[in-house]
């Protein structure tokens, strides 16, 4: 798999390889005084060549070994490149109310912490660029990749008691 770990503060990202990326993500972190979050990741059997072609992609910007001077937005095309094997990193509360709108329909956080995604593009359980497609069979949003079978019923607005 390749990973993308992104700094919090200074925006530097780093692409490598790794079987276990959490496992990979704590080692780094060890001694890094800044976060490192999960930016995304790529599913494949063939990542010493898809590491090599990413690192020659950004090659201009690389600031030092595996490390890249790149936002967030600069990695988005390259995970959603790969479709269904591309995610993007989730955040656990995708579905927490984070504000109302003027007509009082809740906000949430999103899939993605550095943008704004739909779920139609990249599932908000699993954070696979495959989507959420809608299902006639069920009446249900289905995901591919992790299987999951929704309504969304639940991010409707609950109606006021008048
Ligand atoms: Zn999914």
């Amino acid at each position: 798999m390749i990973y993308f770990f992104i700094e919090d503060t200074n925006e530097k990202v780093k692409i490598g390889r790794a079987k276990d990326i959490e496992r990979r993500r704590k080692n780094l972190q060890t001694g890094n005084p800044r976060k490192l979050l999960l930016l995304g990741w790529i599913r494949t059997d063939d990542d010493v060549r898809i590491e090599q072609e990413i690192h020659r992609h950004f090659h201009v910007r690389r600031a030092n070994g595996e490390w890249f001077d790149l936002e967030a937005v600069d990695v988005l095309p390259i995970l959603s490149h790969f479709g269904v094997d591309g995610f993007v990193g989730t955040t656990d509360d995708a579905f927490q109310v984070i504000g109302h709108d003027r007509d009082g329909i809740a906000e949430y956080m999103g899939v993605w912490y550095w943008g704004d995604l739909e779920f139609e593009e990249c599932c908000p359980f699993c954070g696979s660029f495959c989507g959420m497609h809608y299902q006639e069979a069920s009446s249900m949003y289905h995901c591919i990749n992790c299987d999951e079978l929704t309504s969304f019923e639940f991010l409707s607005p609950r109606h006021e008691d008048n």
